[in-house]
């Protein structure tokens, strides 16, 4: 597919059902329609009927066992607010969908969580590698800095390029060292800063620590990488969202993280959403 640079080339894209059917198609089997059945590589397809009906008895759509199967949302709007979501470096909020999609604030919920879903087990088994800076952030739901209430967010992010953020309860030794563990491998090194939270984190790998009462910046050892993630989840959570209750805090997490990691792969965004879907 070509970059799709604007939601006005996004409409020229995906302009009907049919021809989303057949982006979708080309990327679901990318070498030649396979019936999800049987496996078969010689399904028959149904024009009238817009399916595929394989030797086994079984008839199949592009869509069948995905998201997008038997919604009322026909596939451009899908398309479209999968193009809006992949695009927009802060994010785009389900109020936003609603006006440049014209649909029910309720259908753009809907499609703002599914395609979100879809973005988050996108990283479900990530691990990050190497070099691994750690940085915590205390985020309100409103992305203010007023000192009273909020979460505690642990930030871990790899010099290859690839960020996770999971909240924690509390900023703990033992906490951080637990939520490390499941989401690093192959450690080169830990770099944070000289918080006491962090002070046991060679249990796990080698640590340097830069103490920022001192300095911020110790030749190799910095957090800055994530201290950037940091500032633009907070400016998205200010600017486009407003509002993320802590029960979805974790989901906008995951799909901040999404958006992030694959920040230098934008064209391939779309395709990885759908790999989920
Ligand atoms: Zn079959």
């Amino acid at each position: 597919m070509q970059k799709i640079k604007s939601l006005v080339e996004a409409r020229k894209e995906f302009p009907t059902q049919i021809k989303c059917e057949e982006y979708l198609a080309r990327m679901r089997w990318p070498n030649g329609v396979t019936c999800p059945r049987c496996g078969s590589k010689h399904p028959t397809y149904l024009k009238s009927r817009r399916k595929w009906q394989c030797k086994c008895k079984y008839q199949f759509s592009v869509t069948a066992g995905t998201v997008f199967h038997k919604t009322h949302i026909d596939l451009p709007r899908w398309m479209m607010a999968l193009w809006l979501m992949c695009h927009s470096p802060k994010g785009v909020s389900s109020k936003q969908i609603e006006r440049e999609l014209g649909v029910t604030y309720k259908t753009a919920w809907y499609l703002t969580h599914r395609l979100r879903k879809a973005m988050i087990s996108d990283r479900l088994g990530v691990k990050l590698s190497g070099i691994v800076e750690i940085d915590d952030a205390v985020i309100k739901s409103d992305g203010s800095t007023r000192w009273k209430g909020g979460s505690y967010v642990l930030g871990m992010a790899s010099r290859h390029g690839d960020i996770k953020l999971a909240l924690i309860n509390r900023l703990k030794s033992e906490e951080i060292r637990r939520v490390v563990a499941q989401n690093v491998e192959y450690i080169k090194a830990f770099y944070t800063d000289g918080h006491q939270a962090y002070r046991k984190m060679h249990e796990l790998g080698p640590h340097q620590y830069v103490v920022h009462q001192k300095r911020w910046v110790d030749g190799e050892v910095h957090v800055s990488f994530v201290e950037n993630a940091w500032s633009l989840f907070k400016r998205s959570l200010i600017g486009v969202f407003h509002h993320v209750s802590t029960q979805y805090l974790q989901d906008y997490l995951d799909e901040f993280a999404f958006r992030y990691s694959h920040r230098d792969e934008k064209a391939r965004l779309m395709e990885l959403v759908l790999a989920s879907c």
